[in-house]
């Protein structure tokens, strides 16, 4: 039976090959996942044992389709110490940040529509998108973020709904947008009148520097909505994101949760809550942001030894990729697959929404070890000279 014509090109996102464990005598460098050592395990555990051990049951009975409101009230505090000014209220409980991008894509897109995304951008979310079936204008991203020339061109010449973007740490080039470029967005939203959607995973992982201010904060017409998740800085596993955006968004955006899933599963919701009450996460964000920075400094150097002088490689202050930008006769589509018994990686193709550039590399420094992304960065430097050589 022929599928929906809406799913055809949803279906083959190759996405999730790239959350694949890695093969025994592969390094990989592909997926966005944290070290596996640093998540709290005997943490997590006592605060799930504990939030099993709730002696009313409601831990295991249907609750609440916005998401247990003590875990919204605690991450409201968190956002509000970022500037966000988010309430229990304001805040929308999701499977990971990728139902919130799926169910703002349903809110808001009509076959056909327009959304701006960042071009290279987060793979994940093209897939989410495509479903709804939109047409995608691309905008390069810049060393600071989104040109903003080549947006206001794009919002001139056509209908724009949604404008996605990751100002920090941006998944894959791990660019930062400046001060600048986030005031400059959002008057052009609102000249527009376009919604920003603003996806954060990875702003409390910066290793150097301070943050700059979320869209959200700077926002005055409520047109960003704030997408953020635990996956990053706790656990992915537990599938715990959140949305949050004006509240009567978010009761729209519930509704559709309704529909899709019901509600999150309140057992995990109270996990999280209750390891938020008993421990300290900003201490165990400060032990991950010190052992990534001393990852990504690997990656960095091991690529500046490796790579031939014509590469361009992203110094990233924070979150989990480095972006590589190769000579352009290297089609890394070929070079990924021709290596991938030795190195899992992520063809820059897969991050363009019309999959049409062919010579970059999103590189994921978190997973593997020091070592191996010494060793990672050699094999990968034997790859490029080989692709130049022929
Ligand atoms: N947005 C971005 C920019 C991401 O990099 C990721 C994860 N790779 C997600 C969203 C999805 O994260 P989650 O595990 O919270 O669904």
């Amino acid at each position: 039976m022929d599928y929906a014509e809406r799913t055809q090109r949803a279906t083959d996102n190759g996405l999730g090959d790239l959350l694949a464990a890695p093969t025994k005598n592969q390094i990989s460098f592909a997926g966005g996942l944290p070290d596996p050592k640093l998540f709290p395990q005997q943490e997590l555990s006592v605060a799930f044992a504990a939030a099993m051990a709730n002696s009313t049951g409601d831990q295991f009975q249907y609750s609440d389709a916005q998401g247990f409101r003590p875990l919204r009230e605690q991450l409201a505090r968190l956002l509000q110490r970022d500037g966000v000014r988010a309430t229990a209220d304001t805040i929308a409980m999701t499977q990971g940040a990728q139902q919130a991008l799926d169910l703002i894509a349903r809110l808001y897109i009509n076959p056909g529509d327009t959304i701006v995304v960042e071009a290279p951008t987060y793979p994940g979310a093209i897939s989410a998108f495509d479903t709804y079936e939109p047409h995608y204008e691309g905008v390069p991203v810049q060393s600071d973020g989104m040109d903003m020339v080549a947006l206001r061109r794009v919002l001139t010449e056509r209908r724009v709904k949604l404008i996605y973007t990751v100002p920090d740490f941006q998944n894959p080039t791990g660019t930062v947008m400046s001060l600048n470029k986030r005031r400059t967005l959002l008057a052009l939203a609102r000249e527009f009148d376009v919604m920003i959607i603003e996806d954060a995973p990875y702003r409390w992982l910066r290793y150097n520097g301070i943050n700059l201010p979320t869209l959200s904060e700077l926002d005055q017409s409520d047109r960003v909505i704030f997408v953020d998740s635990m996956s990053k800085v706790l656990a992915p596993g537990l599938r715990v994101g959140w949305v949050h955006a004006d509240a009567e968004i978010i009761k729209d955006l519930v509704a559709l949760k309704t529909g899709a899933d019901l509600e999150s599963s309140t057992l995990t919701l109270r996990g999280v809550s209750q390891y938020l009450a008993d421990n300290d996460l900003d201490a165990h964000i400060a032990a991950l942001r010190h052992n990534y920075a001393q990852k990504r400094d690997a990656m960095v150097a091991g690529l500046r030894a490796e790579m031939p002088g014509t590469a361009i490689i992203s110094a990233p202050q924070g979150g989990f990729f480095v972006w590589l930008e190769l000579p352009t006769t290297i089609n890394t589509d070929v070079l990924a697959r021709e290596y991938k018994d030795e190195l899992a990686l992520v063809p820059g193709s897969m991050t363009y929404p019309l999959h049409d550039h062919h010579n970059g590399l999103r590189l994921a420094f978190t997973h593997a070890s020091i070592d191996d992304i010494k060793t990672g960065c050699q094999r990968l430097g034997r790859a490029v000279r080989q692709a130049m050589a022929n």
